[in-house]
């Protein structure tokens, strides 16, 4: 069998969140960590693959050279349409990259039309009049205008890509995207034949989405979040029902935390709270030469391997200023990100057949230490948190790759908790 849609997303964590919705759709989904090669194996028989690619921010031409890598790898892989998945926000600077790499993408696919569409109605992004909304407010009106990286200033998005591309932009409003498929359809043959490149949409549900995927299902390239590329989904008649993969509850279980956000924090304290083992990772000692590794396996080996364990680095906001201070930040954070890959592939050496990662670099240093280019996503345990998984030298390995501030705060110790726990 081969693939039915590829996607490439901006950044890793957005090709998780674009993963789940896919399998959301009923697609059984794959994700692909960085530029795939030949050598890059997909799960068998999925019906969607999704290229997490750090693009966002890097500069255009190399975000162009990646997507359109990742692009070609998703075509000899069997996939005729493909999704450019960015940020519900439109997070992007003045020049790019949404409007240079879709360009690109369309180039090389031979198209002449693509419609875009950021809203994520659960998370409280909309679009009116092609206008962004973040909750009530404009997105100009919302934090995002402090942005550190990306700063979005005004609200319009067909203003936003007009400024990333040479070609026209256009839009269709709310008004008609209500009068359903057809509707949208018609108005998207009436730009192209205008010479209007890029089609802008309203949507203020995931019905609205649900509208806008079916009436894309026929162009080569289509972009925006995780919302549409849920709809798009739905519009593909369906393969039978969604691989009911089971959600993992056996195999000794560990959690590995790398990630200093305020949520993953509590999640920690909530793993701590429920008596459960935790062990924090002193990184000063481990770059003063002390055998860290070696500590934190002996005091795994002699926990109850019934129990989770939690082996973290994350620190409290002052806590990790005076890390920084003493190493400055890029060291600080590749010593982390050294300590916490090497710890991973210990502890599955070990037996840990079921792991969480809290992270987004620290996630994508797991997966380098552990070798793992692909994986199947799996059953979601909060909102764009889904297991996933993967194949490991020593079997198995079913993983949880969860941005800092994803899940609630008892995510750690409900995806963990054991069948026996469960019929408690
Ligand atoms: P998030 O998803 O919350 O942004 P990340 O894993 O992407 O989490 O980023 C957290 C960064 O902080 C990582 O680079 C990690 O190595 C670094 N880090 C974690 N703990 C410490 C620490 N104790 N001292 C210094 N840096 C740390």
């Amino acid at each position: 069998m081969t693939l039915r849609i590829g996607c490439t997303a901006d950044d890793f964590t957005g090709g998780t969140d674009v993963a789940a919705a896919f399998r959301r759709a009923g697609l059984r989904t794959a994700l692909v960590f960085g530029t795939p090669d030949d050598t890059t194996a997909l799960p068998a028989d999925c019906d969607a693959a999704v290229v997490a690619l750090k693009s966002r921010s890097t500069p255009a031409e190399e975000a162009v050279a990646d997507s359109l890598a990742a692009q070609r790898w998703l075509w000899a892989k069997g996939a005729a349409q493909v999704y450019f998945k960015y940020c519900s926000t439109f997070d992007s600077t003045p020049r790019g990259n949404i409007g240079p790499v879709t360009d690109a993408l369309m180039d090389a696919a031979g198209a002449t039309v693509t419609l875009h569409c950021p809203a994520s109605p659960p998370n409280g992004r909309t679009v009116y009049q092609g206008h962004l909304f973040v909750h009530d407010q404009l997105l100009s009106d919302s934090p995002l205008r402090h942005h550190p990286l990306t700063p979005m200033t005004d609200p319009s998005l067909v203003r936003l890509l007009s400024a990333q591309t040479r070609h026209r932009v256009g839009l269709v409003d709310w008004t008609t995207v209500r009068r359903g498929v057809e509707a949208v359809r018609d108005a998207v043959t009436a730009h192209q034949q205008d010479g209007v490149r890029h089609v802008v949409a309203d949507a203020l549900t995931d019905e609205d989405l649900a509208v806008l995927g079916a009436a894309a299902l026929e162009l080569p390239v289509v972009a925006g979040a995780a919302g549409l590329a849920e709809g798009l989904g739905h519009a593909y008649p369906a393969t039978g029902p969604a691989a009911a993969e089971p959600w993992p509850r056996a195999g000794r279980a560990a959690v590995l935390a790398g990630s200093c956000s305020a949520r993953t924090l509590e999640q920690i304290a909530q793993f701590y709270a429920a008596g459960l083992p935790c062990l924090h990772l002193d990184v000063l000692a481990a770059t003063a030469g002390r055998d860290v590794t070696g500590e934190a396996l002996a005091w795994y080996d002699e926990q109850d391997p019934a129990l989770p364990v939690l082996v973290y680095a994350s620190a409290s906001p002052e806590e990790l200023a005076a890390v920084q201070a003493q190493l400055g930040v890029a060291e600080a954070a590749a010593r982390v990100e050294e300590l916490l890959g090497a710890l991973a592939s210990h502890l599955v050496g070990r037996g840990v057949r079921r792991l969480l990662v809290a992270g987004g670099e620290t996630s994508g240093a797991v997966t380098t230490a552990l070798g793992i280019r692909a994986v199947l996503v799996g059953e979601e345990a909060d909102p764009g948190v889904p297991w996933t998984y993967a194949t490991t030298g020593h079997g198995e390995l079913a993983l949880m790759l969860k941005s800092g501030n994803f899940g609630a705060p008892d995510l750690f110790t409900r995806a963990l908790r054991t069948d026996t726990e469960e019929a408690k």
